[in-house]
């Protein structure tokens, strides 16, 4: 008889970081264009080629027994997915999982954020990239902010352990609204992230050498009216987070161009489709769908392949925002 395949219970790459964080993108469909995000016009993929949500969770399930401790639903828009909350129930009674968090652009939090609350999700971030209706309609292309505000408040309202906001900050389109949205998250005790904007896939509406607002850019206004504390604080993210003096609220900033955090990477994705990314920013990655699909039932094959891939993780991203998007897929697909 052969003896049981010994599968390690950490997943450590080639630079010895240990990957403990997924991003599992649920759909890479959405009800928002952002102009940073998607073109105007996009192609969903088949059904046939999305992973189901039983796929979802086998995915899941293997990386919690391989030592992930955080999982964040993302997309595309997670809630636009039909029958999440099966999934965030499942994944939510994983023993091992820590924390179960989902990114959203809040369009449909008034009707979920009650049943994801009691679905066992802890955290939840919202983004939110201009507090003036008409502005965020042009950055969204289709996007209600009332709606959004609404599903903040409902999220608020059900007990989320953390709020966070997340912005986009493109120049000469929203820069001047930093320390609005800073004191919006102030004011209702939330975290407020800011993201400088990464070149991922074509879009149409905005050069994005042109449009970058640098972390530093965004810190220097924000301390025109804020004192901001540095802290060591980390939400197991790429963000560094300062805490604004006499406030619950702290401010992240994820800065891929200006502060490269690729040394202390913990975190893998995966795609719509089923890929395992190794890196937001290169193509590594390993097909688990073919896998699945190959072996169903199988979670050997599937954790095997995992273990595998942990060898092609590279050491980190090339962006470069000055040059043709080197990455066709677009943070939809990817799982931002
Ligand atoms: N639809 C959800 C949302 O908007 O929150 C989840 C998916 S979205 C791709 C996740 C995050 O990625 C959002 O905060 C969004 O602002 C950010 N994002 C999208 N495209 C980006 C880009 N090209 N560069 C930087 N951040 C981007
Ligand atoms: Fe949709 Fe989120 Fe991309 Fe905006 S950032 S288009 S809300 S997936």
């Amino acid at each position: 008889m052969n003896a049981p395949i010994a599968i390690p219970t950490q997943l450590v790459d080639r630079f010895d970081r240990h990957v403990t964080y997924v991003r599992l993108s649920v759909t890479d469909r959405c009800d928002f264009r952002c102009v940073y995000c998607m073109g105007e016009d996009m192609d969903f993929l088949p059904r046939s080629e999305v992973l189901s949500l039983e796929e979802l969770y086998a995915v899941g399930r293997a990386f919690v027994e391989l030592g992930v401790t955080k999982i964040r639903l993302t997309g595309g828009e997670p809630l636009v997915r039909r029958n999440l909350l099966w999934l965030t129930n499942a994944l939510g009674r994983l023993p091992g999982l820590k924390e179960l968090v989902l990114t959203t652009n809040g369009s449909q939090l008034e009707r979920y954020a009650g049943p994801l609350r009691d679905a066992g999700v802890r955290r939840i971030n919202v983004s939110l990239d201009s507090l003036d209706p008409q502005r965020f309609r042009e950055l969204t292309r289709t996007g209600d902010l009332a709606k959004v505000l609404r599903g903040i408040a409902a999220a608020r309202a059900a007990g989320f352990e953390r709020i966070k906001l997340n912005a986009v900050i493109l120049k000469g389109r929203n820069d001047d609204e930093i320390s609005s949205l800073a004191q919006f998250a102030i004011d209702r005790g939330l975290d407020l992230s800011f993201i400088e904007e990464m070149p991922l896939g074509q879009i149409g509406e905005h050069d994005r050498a042109e449009a970058y607002c640098s972390s530093d850019e965004v810190r220097e206004a924000l301390e025109r009216n804020y004192t901001l504390v540095p802290t060591t604080e980390s939400t197991g993210g790429p963000s560094r987070y300062h805490r604004v003096a006499g406030t619950d609220t702290r401010i992240g900033f994820i800065s891929p161009h200006s502060h490269n955090f690729c040394a202390s990477c913990n975190r893998v994705r995966v795609t719509t489709q089923g890929r395992l990314l190794l890196c937001l920013g290169q193509e590594h990655s390993a097909d688990l769908r073919a896998v699945l699909r190959g072996n169903p039932d199988d979670d050997v094959a599937l954790k095997q392949s995992i273990i595998a891939a942990m060898a092609i993780k590279p050491k980190g991203h090339e962006f470069n925002l000055g040059a043709a998007p080197v990455i066709l897929r677009h943070m939809s697909v990817t799982g931002g």
